[in-house]
């Protein structure tokens, strides 16, 4: 056969096969030019799921007849004036986006240039220019889309399915520029000129009024910086729907930042729970790669390991400054309106006598209820307030004094008049995670090595994060060239190695990286610590409430349970007036 050159509605077709996946990315392409344009209001409508029609309308600069002629010409763009693709400033700069839609479909544009006569409409089907009496910004409707092409027709999926599709483009947009209104099918609005906070509450919802935590860091140079919000532990979602994340002001959904937000939660949520984040990561524009998929979700660092352990460290940083000192107050709630910060008062006492409670109590070796944890000991010991009663020290610390236990399972605790509860179950399964989790882990080497057999790139791929699991205990090398051999393994632990071992190489060569191992090792120190704490339904005397107590304020992240539920909550006796109508 010979060789020829496609005619162009073909080459169009086949770029949009990238291009233009489903409604929400008609969607995203025409949002992403009108903000271009310079829009700060826009308005989409979507009918029957996208299928029968999509319309952007917006009031940015519009366009005069000539460019309104070349914007549906293939690589006609006006974004790259000077022909630098390291320097791209606009969200658009490929020049695809209309012609590939105008392909699959029967799309019109309206628009209107300050200095033109009148608006102009280009049927991007005939290619036919018409003056028309529009007179603001630009329309695009995108009508039958898929029509032409049938088999690309039967991929979509029902119309609410796609709607949400088209909702969660929207509100990444919406989060990237809160400058911008935008309104889709009259039903959804995120008005112009929100803060960041109340443009998360209108995308994510109310219920994460006060429970977001703000994140504000940089690697130490103007390279690396890290700010948004990230929500406590307690506050999550079944999916990521609610993870916002951003590379010098774009949406992106890519590995390396998604994989470094789990592994910063891994001790606090569990693996299928998802944390809800409105991330804004700022590099220098030289160090990433924006131009990697025509769809523009994912980019690629130049040092993706540096950027990996960066954001686990403030992200770890930020959880366990907090988790250990704010509990919040969920019972009160209904009671009290949202804008009350109703443990601000608590968290500053807590904060202002943290550091000398770090001379009181003393980590222990070992968990036990005994006469060491009792007041007289702990006001022997106290370098503070030697002469004051026990029940003065207790009330300097952070979680105060115990009071009584209910339904033995909450202890009761009293503080500056706040009322504490302490789920006791949560708070040992937590100080007996931790405890066990900062031990060495112990390595058992092997008298006969387990031989894993496997393909010669699964080989190459585990032996690129060797180093990384001798941390975690696993010490092995490639035996020839299609198998692995485990010389030494985490000891008492028993898994099937040759699975562990695909998984790792799978997740390797997907994201350059490998969590499994030590997500596998962090749920079995989960597990262990659930089944060796102290149950509910154990009855405590008031010497093992307070040190239970003792012990939740000396664990890292003592606020939340390895699970993610909450240790202890604090209830200021502001709110107890307000149950009891006394405010
Ligand atoms: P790209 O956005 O990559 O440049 P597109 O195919 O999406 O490519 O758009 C082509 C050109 O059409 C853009 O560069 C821009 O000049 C113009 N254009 C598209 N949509 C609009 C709009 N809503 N308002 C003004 N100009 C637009
Ligand atoms: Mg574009």
């Amino acid at each position: 056969m010979p060789v020829r050159v496609l005619p162009d509605f073909l080459v169009n077709q086949i770029a949009a096969g990238e291009v233009v996946e489903n409604p929400a990315s008609v969607v995203k392409e025409l949002v992403e030019n009108a903000l271009d344009a310079g829009a700060d209001q826009i308005v989409i409508d979507v009918v029957d799921g996208g299928r029968t029609s999509i319309t952007v309308v917006d009031n940015g600069r519009g366009m005069n007849r000539e460019d309104l002629a070349k914007s549906v010409m293939r690589h006609a763009t006006s974004k790259l004036p000077d022909d630098d693709l390291t320097n791209i400033t606009y969200m658009g700069f490929r020049g695809e986006a209309l012609p590939s839609i105008a392909s699959v479909s029967d799309m019109t544009i309206d628009t209107y240039c300050a200095g033109e006569p009148n608006g102009w409409q280009l049927n991007a089907t005939t290619g036919e220019i018409k003056p028309s009496n529009w007179d603001g910004g630009t329309r695009i409707r995108v009508q039958n889309l898929f029509a032409r092409t049938p088999a690309r027709l039967k991929f979509l999926r029902g119309d609410r399915a796609e709607i949400m599709s088209v909702l969660d483009v929207v509100k990444r947009l919406a989060m990237a520029r809160r400058d911008v209104g935008f309104v889709l099918n009259n039903k959804w609005f995120f008005p112009k000129n929100q803060d960041l906070l109340e443009r998360m509450a209108a995308v994510m919802g109310d219920d994460i009024m006060g429970r977001m935590l703000e994140v504000s860091a940089d690697s130490g140079s103007t390279e690396l910086s890290l700010t948004g919000f990230i929500s406590e532990p307690t506050l999550r979602r079944a999916s990521s729907v609610d993870q916002f994340l951003f590379v010098n002001g774009r949406p992106i959904k890519d590995k390396v930042v998604v994989g470094a937000l789990r592994a910063a939660y891994m001790d606090v949520m569990h693996a299928r729970e998802f944390p809800l984040c409105a991330l804004f990561l700022s590099i220098n524009p030289h160090n990433v790669d924006v131009n990697v998929s025509p769809a523009k979700t994912e980019v690629h660092f130049l040092e993706p390991s540096h950027v990996r352990a960066f954001i686990i460290k403030t992200l770890r940083s930020r959880l366990a400054e907090t988790m250990n000192l704010v509990a919040r107050v969920d019972m009160v709630q209904s009671v009290v309106p949202h804008q009350m910060n109703l443990t601000s008062s608590v968290s500053d006492n807590i904060r202002n006598c943290a550091p000398h409670v770090m001379h009181v109590c003393a980590p222990k070796d070992d968990y036990k209820f005994d006469k060491r944890h009792g007041p007289e000991n702990v006001a022997s010991v106290a370098p503070v307030a030697p002469v004051v009663s026990v029940d003065d020290v207790f009330n300097d610390m952070p979680l105060g004094r115990a009071i009584g236990q209910i339904g033995d399972k909450y202890i009761l605790a009293e503080k500056d008049n706040n009322l504490i509860i302490v789920d006791q179950h949560a708070a040992h399964e937590r100080i007996t995670y931790e405890r066990v989790r900062t031990h060495a882990i112990k390595v058992q080497p092997l008298l006969t090595p387990i031989v894993v057999n496997m393909r010669a790139e699964d080989v190459v791929a585990v032996g690129q994060v060797a180093n990384e699991l001798k941390l975690s205990g696993l010490v092995l090398d490639a035996f020839g060239d299609d198998a692995i051999a485990i010389f030494e393994k985490p000891a008492d632990w028993d898994l099937n190695w040759g699975d562990l071992l695909h998984d790792i190489a799978d997740e390797v060569r997907e994201n350059g990286h490998s969590v499994q191992l030590n997500e596998k090792l962090h749920l079995k120190l989960a597990n262990w610590a659930c089944h060796h704490s102290v149950r509910a339904g154990q009855k405590l005397d008031l010497n093992q409430m307070n040190a239970l107590l003792r012990d939740i304020e000396n664990t890292t992240r003592g606020g939340q349970c390895n699970h993610g539920r909450p240790v202890y909550k604090i209830i200021p006796i502001s709110d107890l007036d307000i149950i009891f109508e006394r405010s």
